[in-house]
């Protein structure tokens, strides 16, 4: 029996699931599932299982209250690149609480989109002007992974032939920890060097550097003269630099860094114990075509009017594959939204006054200290004091948290202390008490006789010297003094969300991204302060709740997938991926066996697969397909004999990204493992196998999910997502492990592979949704969700297969969780393409599925189990019209180049501006059935030039008269 939330998820009831089975011809949709997957796969019933009966959504909150309660609202001064901030409250409920923002999709389709591509492109102005660079990308997944990738920027810019990559002896912990585990498997030899200590040290031979500016310890130093030494022998210079610093700091383009990147986290983005945040990466001129990621630019219109879309899209690795610049897929889309909005209220004046006053309390802080005889590790400081305390920095630790502060203990000789837009006199005051300072003698009395440091008079950055001080201007753009009133901003995050098509509009079914429902109960949570402000590395006694709550969620996900260990510690897919390959890596290389590098990936891979195995120092063997979309056997028989001495995986998604249970998966994993090798299986697409199957009992050595698909996190317009790996027992040892984890004994064994996120768990903030998911469906709902969005799926198969033909099907001609219709005959009878038809059903109100992935001229189609029936109908219909508008540009009955389909979508300025001289109707091009009539989603532009050169895009806010 399907529990109440369940009921509510899952859109198709009792009565509708009867309609299409009876349309399909079966029972039930059990039996309709057991037909599709091959009953040699099916996992026999569980007698017991460690995920409880359903919670009801009051139940589920309660016990999330519960899990909240153990974490200590503590005040987190640790710093690291994570900071306590205040998120506008006009920003937390119209972004981050606002379905219209997070439940929309990556911007692909650029028509639908350009609420959110405007806000990105906002966030490149925010950075480029900020760093003092050329170009931004639209986001990164954090910090510390934005060094790596602006040292493989880097190594493929620089004209050194060295592989020496020198690393700041100040940088972050997490960061050089990332660096020494990712530099390793690409074959990078890093160098620590304490740069600006000693003088230059720039080794003769290195292709590149990388600067942490401030340093970790809070240290604000001249960068010049490692960047000249560089530049000098060919190399690039990385710097990663705070951006609420960079507001009175001179900018790293000032001084001649080639790459910028860091965390956008202390814009208004809650800590949430390490993540969902944006990073940042950003480049001088002639560098933005080795930008990772996706980059905005500004393209024009079929009416020639500006319009935003992804610039270097064709680049992206989903084309590229292994020779894309990077692997990333999903990045921090609302985080990234967040934060530029925080820019845009703020303003440039907003922002220095911030900024400013931080700069005030940490020099007021230190002003004490040192009148209390204590020493700094640097005068010369922005936010973040290094004090000396010989021999008793646990002590001042214990009397810190006593006060309900956290500080960073660097060793036992010195205390790190950052400050933030939140702290208060009083924190100050009672900081000053933890290092010992007598109540009285520093500490002037507040007008209610508390103690407090005032710092109103404090001198911000007087220690730093006069030459770093920043002289040039920033977010000049009149976007970023527009909309400083909260009214104006209520209106302008409205209007902007206006021009999106997201989930509360209707359906988005997608293929291979299943864009479920994410139900309000699962998210609230997210915004709680017990979760939203705790710092990543907080210390475990304040974190409780938090264990306590990702070590359930690893529990229920090892055993939905027959794994024996997960980590959550991947933020995204393709890190997950990364993760898993890491992992197969270690365990080949621990068995004596570094030369197993060679990764098998069929071709109809997700292009992430192939990048993420070149990150993990593997060469890409490609296995062909067969007609069926299913992996040649012969082919792969044939690849892993001639490959069996150096094999080191197979990686296969299944169900397959064709949308079809392969039958033969078990004979492939079979010999793959016969030959030595690890068969990794990308999971994605587990929404079309859970509760029915298991990678672990197909053979798969170790898997990622996608929480963001699976598991109900919101895509957030491109990201943020979670990339669990899981693995047996044997691998268990070399997934992610992190140098400042609270986690030292781990229920699933020592992981010991290096860490692969910034933070120890990830984007921890967002775990409570996937918890709350799990938690109200229980195992029978997740079954029943599974079976819901297969039926579905088969039913739109059935439906429109008299009108495209459905590419493959498997047993019992069924389709698993999403359906690939083949658009190429009817290109070929109409020459109408799939481009035509997509943006035709933006006409129509609906976002296109996936266009033309895994298959070129082809739509995937994955309704999931969240849509209701009436959705579906509505959808089948649309396509079925689309066909025949299609057939009547056949019959001649609408020329080729002048019909509904080739100048879809149609905008209301389209049909009212001037006269009407198409030979169809206006009403045939906006209103194509009478339901649109009131519910119309009208797109603010007409179809996007995609043609329109890379070369002359744009990547920063344009000029307000662009839009007159
Ligand atoms: C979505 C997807 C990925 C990548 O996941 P991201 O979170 O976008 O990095 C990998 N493989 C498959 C099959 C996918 O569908």
């Amino acid at each position: 029996m399907t529990g109440a939330f369940a009921a509510r998820h899952i859109g198709t009831d009792a009565s509708a699931q009867r309609v299409m089975l009876d349309a399909l011809g079966y029972d039930t949709v059990d039996s309709l599932v057991r037909r599709a997957v091959p009953a040699s796969i099916q996992a026999p019933a569980r007698e017991t299982s460690d995920i409880p009966i359903a919670a009801t959504e009051a139940e589920a909150l309660a016990e999330l209250r519960v899990l909240a309660s153990q974490n200590r609202a503590a005040r987190p001064m640790i710093g690291l690149g994570y900071y306590d901030t205040f998120t506008p409250s006009v920003i937390a409920r119209n972004v981050l609480e606002n379905p219209s923002w997070y439940t929309a999709y990556t911007p692909y389709q650029p028509e639908i989109s350009q609420g959110r591509l405007e806000a990105l492109i906002n966030f490149q102005t925010m950075v480029t002007d900020l760093t003092g660079l050329a170009t931004s990308g639209a986001s990164m997944l954090d910090e510390s992974t934005a060094v790596v990738e602006g040292m493989l920027v880097a190594r493929r810019a620089s004209k050194s032939a060295s592989n020496v990559f020198l690393v700041d002896a100040d940088a972050l912990p997490q960061t050089k920890a990332l660096l020494a585990h990712r530099a390793a498997a690409v074959g990078i030899e890093l160098h620590h060097t304490s740069f600006g200590r000693s003088g230059p040290e720039a080794e003769p031979d290195a292709f590149g550097a990388f600067v942490q500016y401030p340093g970790a310890t809070g240290r604000v130093w001249d960068p010049t003269e490692v960047v000249d030494a560089l530049h000098a022998q060919g190399g690039l210079v990385v710097v990663a630099a705070d951006l609420l610093a960079l507001t009175l700091l001179r900018s790293p383009g000032s001084f001649g860094a080639d790459i910028a990147v860091g965390t956008t986290q202390r814009f208004g983005v809650p800590l949430g114990f390490g993540g969902p945040h944006a990073g940042y990466l950003a480049v001088r001129a002639g560098l933005e075509r080795q930008l990772p990621g996706r980059v905005v630019g500004v393209s024009q219109d079929a009416a020639s009017r500006p319009a935003y879309r992804l610039a270097l899209q064709t680049r992206e690795q989903h084309i590229r594959r292994e020779k894309a610049t990077s692997n990333i897929c999903t990045s921090q889309v609302l985080l990234a939204v967040m934060a530029s909005m925080y820019a845009v209220y703020h303003g440039a004046d907003g922002l220095r006054a911030i900024a400013t006053e931080v700069a005030k309390k940490a020099e007021a802080l230190a002003t004490v200290l040192r009148g209390y005889g204590l020493t700094l590790s640097s005068d010369s400081f922005f936010d973040t004091l290094r004090v000396h305390v010989p021999g008793y920095a646990r002590r001042v630790i214990e009397r810190a948290r006593e006060r309900g502060f956290q500080l960073f203990w660097a060793d036992e000789a010195s205390i790190g202390v950052s400050v933030d837009e939140t702290t208060t006199a009083d924190d100050l005051a009672a900081v000053a008490w933890a290092f010992g300072l007598p109540e009285g003698e520093f500490l002037g009395a507040g007008e209610q006789g508390e103690r407090t440091l005032p710092f109103a008079d404090a001198e911000p950055l007087a220690g730093v010297p006069s030459s770093l001080v920043r002289a040039d201007e920033y977010l000049t753009h009149p976007v970023f003094s527009a909309h400083r009133s909260e009214t104006a901003m209520m209106r302008y995050l409205k209007q902007l969300s206006d021009r999106d098509y997201a989930l509360d509009r209707g359906m988005i079914p997608l293929g291979s991204c299943t864009m479920k429902l994410n139900a309000a109960t699962e998210m609230a949570a997210v915004s709680w302060p017990e979760f939203s402000r705790v710092h990543p590395f907080a210390p475990v006694s304040d974190v409780r709740g938090y264990l306590a709550l990702i070590e359930q969620l690893e529990v229920w996900l090892a055993e939905v997938t027959g794994y024996d260990a997960v980590s959550l510690q991947p933020n995204a897919g393709s890190q997950g991926e990364l993760a898993g390959l890491m992992a197969i890596r270690g365990y080949h290389r621990a068995n004596g066996d570094a030369d197993r590098t060679v990764c098998l990936i069929p071709s109809s891979a997700h292009g992430t697969n192939a990048a993420s195995a070149v990150l993990a120092g593997m060469r890409v063997v490609v296995v062909a397909c067969d007609d069926q979309g299913n992996v040649d056997l012969d082919d792969l028989r044939a690849k892993v004999a001639a490959h069996a001495d150096e094999l080191a995986a197979l990686m296969i998604t299944y169900p397959s990204t064709h949308g079809v249970y392969e039958h033969d998966v078990l004979e492939i994993t079979q010999a793959v493992h016969d030959a030595g090798g690890q068969v990794y299986v990308d999971g994605a697409n587990l929404n079309a196998l859970l509760g029915y199957a298991r990678f672990g009992d197909l053979g798969g050595d170790v898997s990622h999910l996608n929480l963001h698909k699976t598991f109900a996190i919101p895509h957030g317009g491109g990201g943020p997502g979670v990339g669990p790996v899981a693995a047996k027992a044997h691998l268990a040892p070399y997934l992610p492990s992190h140098p400042l984890s609270q986690r030292k004994d781990h229920p699933g064994g020592v992981f010991d592979g290096g860490p692969i996120s910034a933070a120890p768990h990830g984007s921890a903030g967002i775990l409570p949704i996937s918890w709350a998911y799990v938690r109200m469906m229980g195992t029978e709902g997740l079954r029943d969700a599974t079976a819901a969005a297969v039926l579905a799926a088969n039913y739109i198969a059935f439906r429109l297969r008299d009108h495209y033909p459905v590419l493959y099907t498997g047993d019992g001609d069924l389709v698993a969780h999403e359906c690939i219709l083949d658009l190429r005959p009817l290109r070929e009878a109409t020459g109408v393409t799939v481009d035509d038809v997509a943006k035709r059903l933006i006409d129509y109100g609906f976002h296109a599925p996936t266009m033309s992935f895994p298959v070129a001229g082809t739509l995937m189609v994955e309704p999931t189990e969240s849509e209701d029936l009436g959705e579906i109908e509505r959808f089948i219909e649309a396509m079925i019209a689309i066909k025949a508008e299609a057939d009547a540009v056949a019959a001649g009955e609408w020329p080729a180049d002048d019909n509904p389909l080739v100048h879809a979508p149609h905008t209301a300025e389209s049909v009212v501006a001037g006269e009407w001289k198409h030979p169809y109707s206006r009403e045939t091009a906006v209103y194509p059935v009478p339901t649109l009539v009131r519910t119309k989603y009208w797109p603010p532009v007409r179809r996007i030039d995609q043609a329109y050169g890379d070369r002359n895009l744009v990547c920063a806010c344009p000029p307000i008269e662009a839009f007159a």
